[in-house]
């Protein structure tokens, strides 16, 4: 069993800025296995942001256009299990003679090999012949190889062999394009321009997020056989802010987003109209809108006295600069990542 999904395809992969150069990559690989320079294919990026989908996705392609190879998805987790069986059983031999017979190998996850020595060398081992044999390796990581804390220097320097390509937080477009898709998808009517920005725009952390929050308007809207309008998103958006409020209140929001631009709490409440300041103090008012049930009124009290409409600004600011600033999506949905459970 190759432990491939057929359902993650390129075909339904949507393409966007966030993701065009580890896409295409991932296409040459499919279509010429082994033979690009592209071998390893690292790719790397955030939770929900599309890895699986993406290595699943050359998985499937390759299988379909030479059933003849030996394509094997395995998470680096899985691979680490099955090789301390292995030992326990001591039948390792027969573990590595198991690896080396395939064509493309697919590691899922490799940062999860970090500081597991023993499995490392085996992978090291397997990687080695599987390349030289002129075998396709793509492997994916949470976090740049850099960064790769744990693991070993000589497997890292192999990873620079082939290819590294990031994914990023989807940007609009994208998202708007991952909605139509799967509402489309599961059959049923994609709502009015207006209702599926509104969505694009209140969920940018990951897709697997965004597709939570479709499926649940999907169910929604089959059972009480409506079109999904701005009310029914605004219901289960709420549903899920209200998920991640429990455990997050004003004080720890403001303390958090402080510590993150290097300045103290009493800043943010503070008259100061120096640049940094203003942005964190603006930071920190647009997760206390999403992430509390606190008003605006609220909100602008907790933050020196300031006026309703202020708050209002400041996180209409935030959100435009999401969309716009790649750099400063990036920053604030690494806070946002303190916010959600
Ligand atoms: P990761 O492995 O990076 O944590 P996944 O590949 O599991 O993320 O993706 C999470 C969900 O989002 C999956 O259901 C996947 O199909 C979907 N997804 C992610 N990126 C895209 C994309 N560009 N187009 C369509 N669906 C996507
Ligand atoms: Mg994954």
């Amino acid at each position: 069993p190759s432990q491939l999904n057929g359902s993650y395809t390129f075909d339904n992969y949507i393409e966007g800025d966030c993701n065009r150069l580890a896409r295409s990559a991932g296409l040459a690989v499919a279509n010429k296995p082994g033979t690009t320079s592209f071998n390893p294919l690292m790719v790397y990026g955030g939770v929900g942001l599309g890895k699986t989908h993406l290595v699943q996705a050359i998985g499937n392609h390759i299988k379909a256009t030479a059933p003849e190879r030996f394509v094997l998805y395995v998470s680096a987790e899985k691979f680490t299990n099955q090789f301390i069986d292995s030992v326990q059983r001591t039948a390792v031999q027969e573990f590595a003679n198991f690896y080396l017979q395939v064509d493309a190998l697919i590691l899922d996850d490799v940062q999860f090999l970090a500081n597991k020595g023993k499995t490392q060398e085996m992978f090291f081992h397997i990687f080695n012949h599987l390349h030289q044999s002129g075998k396709q390796i793509v492997m994916t990581s949470d976090r740049p190889p850099k960064d790769l804390q744990g693991l070993e220097d000589r497997l890292l320097n192999r990873f620079k062999w082939g290819l590294t390509a990031d994914v990023q937080s989807p940007d609009f477009e994208t998202r708007v394009a991952i909605i139509r898709n799967k509402m489309d998808q599961d059959g049923i009517d994609i709502p009015p321009p207006h209702v599926v920005d509104y969505l694009a725009n209140s969920v940018h952390t990951n897709v697997r997020e965004l597709e939570g929050v479709i499926a649940s308007l999907v169910a929604q809207s089959s059972l009480s056989r409506r079109d999904i309008d701005l009310e029914m998103v605004k219901q289960a958006l709420r549903h899920i802010i209200e998920e991640v409020e429990a455990e997050v209140n004003l004080d720890f929001i403001q303390k958090t987003v402080a510590a993150y631009f290097g300045i103290s709490v009493d800043l943010l409440k503070d008259k100061t109209r120096k640049k940094e300041v203003v942005t964190a103090r603006q930071v920190a008012m647009y997760f206390a809108k999403h992430h509390t049930s606190h008003t605006l009124k609220t909100i602008g009290f907790h933050f020196g006295g300031r006026d309703h409409t202020t708050v209002m600004h400041s996180v209409q600011t935030v959100s435009d600069l999401v969309d716009s600033d790649k750099k400063f999506r990036e920053q604030v949905d690494e806070l946002r990542k303190k916010f959600a459970k």
